[in-house]
């Protein structure tokens, strides 16, 4: 039987891709209740009633039954009956469909059966026969569809459910497509990430993991980090926690050190913790920092990023944090550190390359940690996150126990 709903007008802000278009081998992510919202159902009655008598059946059973369920038709003509449950609900094959409708009536956990039977049998269309209809209980998707597709999908398969506009799990498709477009190059962004995980690689300071961070509004790549956590200090000792992601954070953050709003009556500018730029003995400070943080990205990226020091001011507004909407290209899935680091720095978007399933944080599919931790309602950031697809031969290695 073929569905016919036409309902669904909800597509025209999707972003169209060409053929050719670099931005498909962009996957966006799932969000964790998506996933949730995809696979969860309910158990509800359903029961056959003349289409007559629809309405004063309606308006007594919301008298005794809370409403629920909006995402889902509440009266239902035979022919939009999805083909699995035809056979169960006995629908009848042809015309005069009309003479009945399906009634979504609630979830099995609002009312007893038998309440529900003495409901029924007490109103006037079926009282005066002394026969009700018989009473089903059919399985249906227990939270609204994200997209119009899954929307026709359950109405398919489980009852005709209804795509209202938005996305109450995850971004709006729109805000999705649109934050797509504002993706500066990242094709050659998250080459960039990946050529910083060899070279850290190589180098033996670190693991295979690199990062990058644009900042869309100039187009700047602000920093590219390798991991590091191999690397010794001149007592001997390294630090584990010198992720790709955590040090590209930290470059960002000593760039905008760098060039501090904070300025004194005196027009004096802080630039640390209190000191402030006229001070001789700041300016002193300042260099060593800007220096070390110039010696650090130089031996991490190969040239794109070369030439760039904390001292280039960028203009966007200081709003007190460090990557507010900026662009971050992962060579693999961040761990949970990095996740939380990006996440708390309020970064607008980040790409990464291969999927780490046992120890990245972003994924919120099947077989990882499921941690979803770019949308979670908990949380009081979001982020947009895609997987770049690797074409062949393009996939990095992925250190499977290892956090990214
Ligand atoms: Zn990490």
């Amino acid at each position: 039987m073929q569905i016919r709903l036409q309902f669904f007008d909800e597509e025209e802000e999707i972003l169209l891709l060409d053929k050719d278009s670099p931005l498909r081998n962009l996957v966006p992510l799932r969000t964790l209740q998506e996933i949730r919202a995809a696979i969860e159902t309910i158990d509800v009655f359903t029961v056959p009633i003349p289409s007559r008598s629809a309405n004063v059946i309606l308006s007594s059973l919301r008298a005794i039954v809370p409403t629920s369920l909006q995402h889902l038709r509440r009266l239902v003509k035979p022919c939009y009956i999805p083909d699995p449950l035809v056979d169960f609900l006995a629908v009848p094959p042809t015309p005069p469909e009309e003479n009945i409708l399906y009634l979504l009536v609630c979830p099995v956990a609002d009312i007893s059966e038998d309440n529900l039977s003495n409901f029924l049998r007490e109103l006037p269309a079926f009282s005066t026969t002394g026969t009700i209809p018989r009473i089903m209980t059919i399985a249906v998707p227990s939270s609204q569809p994200i997209s119009a597709a899954q929307a026709t999908e359950w109405s398919a398969k489980y009852w005709p459910a209804v795509y209202k506009r938005g996305n109450p799990y995850g971004p709006h498709p729109s805000l999705v497509s649109q934050t797509l477009r504002g993706l500066v190059d990242p094709e050659n962004h998250i080459l960039l990430a990946k050529r910083t995980a060899a070279k850290a690689a190589f180098s033996g300071e670190g693991l295979g993991f690199g990062a990058v961070i644009v900042d869309p509004q100039t187009g700047q790549v602000l920093a590219a980090a390798g991991d590091a956590r191999l690397r010794c200090n001149e007592k001997g000792w390294s630090n584990p926690l010198d992720h790709a992601a955590m040090r590209a954070i930290d470059m960002v953050a000593q760039r905008r050190l760098g060039r501090a709003q904070n300025v004194r009556p005196d027009n004096k500018v802080e630039v640390w913790d209190g000191i402030y730029l006229e001070d001789e003995e700041a300016s002193g400070k300042i260099v060593t920092k800007v220096n070390g943080n110039s010696n650090i990205k130089k031996e991490d990226t190969d040239g794109d990023a070369n030439g760039e020091n904390g001292k280039e001011a960028d203009d966007r507004r200081d709003d007190g944090y460090l990557c507010h909407n900026l662009q971050v290209y992962l060579s693999h899935e961040p761990c949970v550190m990095c996740g939380m680091a990006l996440l708390h720095s309020r970064v607008g978007s980040v790409v990464f390359g291969t999927r780490m399933t046992r120890t990245g944080a972003l994924n919120a599919e099947a077989g990882g940690k499921q941690m979803g931790l770019f949308w979670r309602p908990e949380l009081n950031w979001k982020f947009i996150c895609w997987q770049w697809r690797a074409g062949p031969g393009e996939e990095m290695e992925s250190h499977e126990n290892v956090d990214a």
